[in-house]
């Protein structure tokens, strides 16, 4: 849910209103560094382990490709978020997803940071769990009537969000999202910007920056996109559908 200034305000505990999070008292601000190091093993964002081997992904993404991109890559968006909202603590009541739903009443020294690493960290989270050794094939259950609804086919759809990969100019991602209406979407986004920025639910995306793919596929990002399709979760997707719908 987005949150207007003053309900994201009360979330927080803040006593007046009138408090703007980008001016926080500097007491508030500058809390003491007691149990900063201590707490080091207790941050508020973790990385999620991969759910499967890096190599389980063969041959279609390639073992080296899944250690960089998760040990080095999204490890570093759950660092950089992580040391962003240490400066404001009670931002940590909050969830990624929350903040980037949020990201206008986030202090906006500590904006693109939360905006660049906690979309980085919330789409790979998503990534990784939208994919599996044993996926591919045609979508199953209520997603593949949605898709045929909206799209006209399954391969309408996957053209489309291929071209949406294709397009996206530099770095970003592919996305199929249920948009503000309620009806399914065909997006990209720039770097690691949310869907969840623009009130818009992420089902599944792709990642089409270029350390997703290059090992293997060197400047070919038509063929990532074409046989990253063999890799998709439709179970997974299922199951962000029902969340999207419930929200
Ligand atoms: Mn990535």
């Amino acid at each position: 849910m987005a949150l207007n200034r003053r309900n994201f305000l009360i979330l927080l505990g803040a006593t007046t209103g009138a408090t703007a999070l980008g001016t926080l008292p500097s007491a508030c601000a500058a809390q003491p560094v007691l149990g900063d190091k201590q707490n080091q093993s207790e941050e508020t964002f973790k990385l999620p382990p991969l759910p499967y081997a890096y190599n389980a992904l063969e041959p279609y993404i390639d073992t080296e490709t899944m250690q960089f991109h998760h040990d080095k890559h999204h490890a570093a968006y759950v660092k950089n978020l992580n040391d962003a909202v240490n400066k404001y603590p009670e931002l940590k009541r909050l969830s990624a997803e929350e903040l980037l739903r949020n990201i206008n009443n986030v202090p906006e020294d500590i904006r693109n940071t939360v905006r660049n690493n906690g979309g980085g960290h919330v789409n790979h989270s998503m990534f990784w769990e939208i994919m599996t050794p044993d996926g591919g094939g045609e979508p199953t259950g209520a997603i593949a009537t949605a898709i045929n609804q909206a799209f006209g086919s399954v391969d309408a759809f996957k053209q489309q969000f291929n071209d949406a990969g294709s397009k996206r100019f530099g770095s970003g991602w592919a996305w199929l999202v249920r948009n503000n209406e309620g009806k399914l979407q065909v997006i990209s986004t720039a770097n690691q910007d949310s869907p969840l920025m623009e009130g818009m639910y992420p089902i599944m995306g792709n990642d089409v920056w270029e350390h997703a793919y290059y090992l293997k596929y060197r400047n070919n990002r038509g063929e990532y996109l074409n046989q990253w399709w063999n890799l998709v979760n439709w179970e997974e997707i299922n199951r962000r559908f029902e969340q999207a719908i419930a929200r």
